[in-house]
């Protein structure tokens, strides 16, 4: 057997790993984000395909391997509706960033048509090998992949992007025992902030602008980190002040339809029911008119209503941005204090920001703590830059297991 890795090696953006067994199965087909969009490489023959989940890091361009076939798509319910909506938005975006997806909406019709949703812990039978879907408590509906030969029972583990400590929204991670892992290694060097602190610290921060007579804009992304803030502020008794704008709406009521891929379903039914969702300009204006809380999108300020916010809070107001924001986008100006590009002009922003790490991805000691229990031979180390996850897999080294840091396009060869 043997693993290729088309895209998200030594880097964040475009997963995309082909098994190439008696069957040759891809991982997921995502797309890099930056000024220009990337692509994972294309490949040759497919004969099955798994989406771990809807990021569109992970599904951005999965609709391209329809194109000249009708596989079928594993994945779970919840990640095939929220991969339609940010794969729909994402060839929106496109289109008017003049950078067309490799893909039309017929191949998107032909993915969805051809989606075979199972629940976690479910066999599927794909000839020589077994598929399993475990939880990887990222996002609604993630999914860590385990394929199993049935000749010789190895296990070949693929995490996806997962995160061992329960959030508010999501449960933790399943740990599923593997020959070769392949996992995440993003935050592979650092620990993320103790979250009951953080997210006290949040919410002291949101009432205090609250109480100045300003508004706290949360610009979120849409799936999972906007539900994630929501029942924070539900359980903190501030729902009556939230509005919530833009894709985050659709995503919501998405998620809010499978309640049995979150950990605390009923906390976002009631934090739902109490917010203002904003649909219209007329809106937004009354959400701005005092003490408020408005979550919307983008998350990183790069588009969406979040933009039409921006220019219009009061002396009083606070950003509160919510996740990591990458090189080049708004977010990342608004950081570094430079201006910022909203609708073809430079716009500075003198609102004050601050930044709360909400990852929904495992931290360092997370991370050792996956593949000690999990205890493979091989360790492969993707969606990580290269330096992280080659210090990640040096250190895995010196304790006996043998890890590697594939690059774009190369080939590992496994006993399977
Ligand atoms: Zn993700
Ligand atoms: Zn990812």
């Amino acid at each position: 057997m043997e693993l290729q890795f088309l895209g998200g090696a030594s880097e964040v953006g475009r997963s995309a790993i082909l098994f190439k067994g008696s069957k040759h199965i891809i991982m997921d087909y995502g797309i890099k984000l930056n000024h220009k969009t990337e692509y994972p490489m294309p490949l040759g023959r497919v004969d099955a395909c798994v989406l771990s989940h809807a990021h569109i890091d992970h599904s951005g361009n999965f609709p391209f391997l329809y194109k000249e076939a009708l596989p079928i798509t594993y994945g779970t319910d919840p990640t095939k509706e929220l991969s339609q909506l940010l794969i729909e938005d994402s060839m929106k975006v496109g289109k008017k960033n003049h950078q067309p997806p490799k893909f039309n909406k017929h191949n998107l019709h032909s993915m969805l048509e051809r989606y075979a949703s199972h629940e976690f812990g479910e066999e599927v039978d794909l000839g020589d090998y077994t598929l399993t879907l475990f939880d990887a408590g990222h996002i609604s509906g993630s999914s860590i992949t385990k394929l199993e030969s049935k000749e010789t029972g190895r296990k070949l583990v693929y995490t996806g992007d997962f995160k061992l400590e329960p959030q508010m929204i999501q449960g933790s991670a399943d740990i599923v025992k593997s020959d070769v892992l392949v996992t995440e290694t993003t935050y592979a060097t650092r620990d993320h902030p103790e979250r009951e602190e953080l997210m006290k610290k949040f919410v002291d921060e949101v009432k205090e602008t609250l109480d100045a007579g300003g508004t706290a804009l949360i610009p979120s992304f849409a799936v999972g980190r906007a539900q994630e803030i929501l029942a924070v502020l539900h359980k903190s008794k501030l729902t009556d002040f939230v509005f919530v704008d833009g894709m985050a709406r659709k995503a919501t009521q998405i998620a809010m339809r499978y309640p049995e891929y979150m950990r605390n379903a009923d906390l976002l039914h009631d934090a739902i029911k109490k917010i203002m969702w904003v649909g219209s300009e007329e809106h937004r204006g009354s959400a701005l008119a005092g003490s408020s809380i408005i979550v919307t999108t983008a998350g990183m300020l790069n588009g969406g209503p979040v933009l039409s916010y921006l220019s219009k809070l009061n002396q009083h107001s606070k950003i509160f941005l919510t996740g990591y924001q990458v090189e080049g986008t708004n977010g990342r100006k608004l950081m570094d204090g430079k201006p910022l590009l909203i609708d073809g002009s430079k716009e500075v922003i003198k609102t004050p920001w601050v930044f709360y790490d909400f990852s929904a991805h495992a931290g360092k000691s997370d991370l050792y703590e996956y593949v000690r229990k999990s205890n493979p031979e091989t360790v492969i180390c993707v969606h990580g830059d290269q330096k992280t996850s080659e210090a990640f897999a040096e250190a895995l080294n010196a304790e006996g297991f043998k890890a590697h840091v594939p690059r774009q396009g190369d080939t590992i060869k496994l006993d399977f």
